[in-house]
């Protein structure tokens, strides 16, 4: 069966309405995956609360325009996501204003959800994950949209339509996964176990303004890209954004463990692209986090597994705290998995030795006063 993945030029988010709504009647209209009286959960990427400039979220007026095409099919949308760090209704009522959800609700009509709660799922197809808390409307719902964005990750190199669904488990009960599931391949088969119970009928992307470099928090760059994607499956989506990033796939944890796991899609060939050629499409100069070398495998040939394991320790990235612009807020150490970090004279400090490489406190720091001290490797290459 041949996955396809959409696209449509957008270069403005003014032009996102418009460009989303021809986007999806090519994929046979929104009554392709919307029934009347449905409540459909928009599951944004709304990491923290951050500006739309940022490009940290997923952008209000690609929400609006989705909630709005919702509506006009006689359903409910309902905008839901658990943003890093504590799930609590003044955190969510900040994170909606100051990322423009509030006035995206407004104009389409969507619900805001303040439900705290939670459910257990289970996953009996699961690989890793056979069961999970997930929030309130993830379960409640009749269906579920991916409406992702397309960034840098500095623990998975990339996020995108897969990742986005990690967003489902509740608050701080994201921090064990990550101390439960800390060799990036056991983290990418857990998404990916979690998306496929999520099974979103529809998957759409951002792209017009995206992230380069450190992401996928507030140390990330934005990045003109000017696209929209949409697909009715999360791995052609985020195969297609890969591409269009420039990220090998050998630095693509979730697409390996695809593979490994015989799902498609996982390359580019297993993918119709419909609207553009990739050719036309790929980046040459997306920026990627500092361990992400895409020049390593051509720099070393190909290595053993043992020493692509000692290869990426020794191009590890190292959190150090930038005294100077930290204020002390304590989220890091609350979203810290491995206890590394503690506060003293209300600046945090990260003990390197008990350190998981997970870069939570790096995402989440609203400050950008953690830095990501280079890996020995990846100095002496440069
Ligand atoms: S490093 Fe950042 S998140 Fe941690 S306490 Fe300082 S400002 Fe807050
Ligand atoms: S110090 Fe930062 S990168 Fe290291 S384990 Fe804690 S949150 Fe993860």
């Amino acid at each position: 069966m041949s996955h396809k993945v959409y696209v449509i030029p957008c270069q403005d988010y003014s032009q996102a309405a418009e460009q989303l709504s021809a986007l999806i009647a090519g994929m046979g209209g929104m009554e392709r995956f919307v029934r009347p009286g449905e409540r459909i959960l928009l599951k944004a990427n709304l990491l923290a609360a951050a500006r739309p400039e940022q490009a940290v979220c997923t952008h209000p007026a690609v929400v609006s325009a989705v909630a709005r095409l919702v509506a006009d099919q006689g359903g409910r949308a309902v905008i839901a996501d658990s943003p890093g760090g504590p799930y609590s209704e003044p955190g969510l009522r900040r994170l909606y204003e100051r990322g423009g959800m509030v006035q995206a609700a407004e104009e389409s009509g969507a619900e805001l959800n303040y439900d705290l709660t939670s459910r257990q799922i289970t996953l009996p197809e699961g690989k890793v994950l056979r069961q999970a808390e997930v929030i309130a409307p993830a379960v409640e719902c009749d269906g579920m949209f991916d409406l992702c964005k397309m960034k840098t990750h500095t623990f998975m190199s990339m996020t995108g339509a897969v990742k986005n669904h990690f967003g489902l488990i509740p608050g701080v009960t994201k921090v064990g996964f990550h101390a439960s599931h800390q060799d990036k391949g056991r983290f990418a088969d857990m998404l990916l176990d979690l998306s496929a119970w999520a099974a979103p009928r529809l998957c759409v992307m951002d792209a017009v303004l995206a992230m380069e470099g450190e992401g996928p928090g507030a140390s990330g760059t934005p990045r003109q890209v000017g696209l929209l994607l949409a697909s009715d499956s999360p791995l052609a989506l985020d195969v297609v954004a890969g591409e269009i990033m420039g990220l090998p796939q050998s630095e693509n944890p979730v697409l390996l463990a695809a593979r490994r796991r015989g799902l498609t899609p996982s390359r580019m060939e297993e993918v119709e692209l419909v609207g553009g050629r990739m050719e036309d499409l790929r980046i040459p100069d997306y920026r990627f986090p500092g361990h992400v070398r895409t020049d390593i495998m051509e720099f070393f040939g190909p290595l053993t597994p043992f020493m692509e394991r000692l290869t990426k320790n020794l191009m590890a990235q190292t959190p150090k705290i930038r005294p100077e612009v930290c204020i002390g807020c304590g989220i890091c150490k609350n979203a810290c998995p491995a206890q590394a970090i503690t506060m003293r004279d209300k600046k945090a400090r990260v003990a390197p030795g008990k350190c998981i490489h997970c870069y939570c406190c790096h995402e989440l720091c609203p400050q950008k006063a953690v830095a990501l001290k280079r890996g020995m490797l990846s100095r002496l290459l440069d």
